[in-house]
């Protein structure tokens, strides 16, 4: 990824894109923000810009800038605080041992310090000694959540750059192109729930299939029972987000056809289908199906979320 590829915080990548150009990128660098705003990422933006031997550095297509967007460049060292031992003293120890070895083949060699916010006090002041007299053509690149984790003397060392996430049309442009599976309005609206912020976006786009599967099954759980409150409780889960709606639904239109086997005498692997069978007649079943299929349709035009999830508990009622 290239600097003027990131997503957002444009003042920020701004500073950054000016230092790149000028060679003024300072030796040690604190990123902080939130989970998901992209920290990880600039700080490996940093990282190629230190092993790249094109002439816009960082180029993104000499072998360096290759081999460090694939992970595996040998001069620049990852170590993350969420390890078990991330970044205990003895780690910071052979740190700084390492800092004074010559790059293997870059011009200059990076150490990436990520999620620093369980890198105790000593480790920090051991930490410290080298950026205080960093050897020439050494890089330090630390991500924390927020610098305040990170003590004042560490800080006043080091240049930071605070990430904030990014708008959520920002988020859902970036996205749309990553995920062209999905429509823009889609992850607009899950952007949106998520303030923008890219990590979670991610996350609960491709966490939506287990977590609908589960709710499909029980939303049919709640018909089966025939509790209505249960039932109102469950649908109005739906109402987190379109993406999701949409996949519970689908999820739902498999369990109906469940459901219709069994009225039908044949055998499901479904016990909510076959309690669902047993209590009504086929005619019900049907339009239990059927109203699932409308659900989809209507899901699609622009109705209200809240408005939608109310209305399914009520035509789902056996
Ligand atoms: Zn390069």
């Amino acid at each position: 990824m290239q600097i003027n590829e990131f997503i957002g915080n444009d003042i920020v990548t701004g500073q950054i894109e000016a230092a790149m150009a000028d060679g003024t990128v300072p030796h040690a660098v604190i990123i902080d923000g939130a989970k998901g705003t992209g920290k990880a990422a600039l700080a490996k933006i940093l990282a190629s810009y230190c092993i790249c031997t094109g002439d816009k550095r960082p180029c993104g297509c000499c072998p360096g800038c290759i081999k460090a967007s694939h992970n595996s460049h040998p001069d620049i060292f990852t170590t993350d605080g969420n390890d078990p031992g991330g970044l205990s003293i003895e780690v910071i120890r052979n740190i700084r041992r390492d800092a004074f070895i010559m790059p293997n083949e870059a011009p200059s060699k990076c150490f990436l310090l990520l999620n620093c916010d369980k890198m105790l006090a000593p480790a920090q002041n051991a930490f410290l000694k080298i950026l205080e007299e960093p050897p020439a053509g050494v890089m330090f690149v630390m991500t924390v959540s927020s610098a305040n984790m990170l003590l004042q003397t560490v800080r006043s060392r080091s240049r930071i750059y605070s990430l904030l996430p990014p708008e959520p049309e920002q988020t859902a442009g970036f996205l749309s192109q990553k995920m062209p599976e999905l429509s823009y309005e889609d992850i607009l609206h899950t952007a949106t729930i998520c303030s923008g912020n890219i990590g979670k976006t991610i996350e609960m786009l491709r966490s939506g299939g287990e977590e609908a599967a589960r709710l499909a099954d029980d939303i049919f759980a709640a018909i089966a029972s025939g509790k209505e409150y249960d039932l109102l409780v469950q649908t109005q889960r739906v109402s987190s987000g379109r993406p999701f709606a949409a996949a519970v639904l689908d999820i739902m239109t498999e369990n109906a056809a469940q459901c219709l086997r069994a009225s039908a005498g044949l055998p499901t692997d479904s016990e909510n289908a076959e309690l669902i069978a047993s209590k009504v007649s086929r005619g019900r079943v049907l339009m239990l199906a059927e109203n699932i299929s409308r659900a989809r349709e209507i899901l699609q035009t622009n109705v209200n979320l809240n408005f939608f999830s109310t209305w399914l508990s009520s035509v789902l009622k056996l």
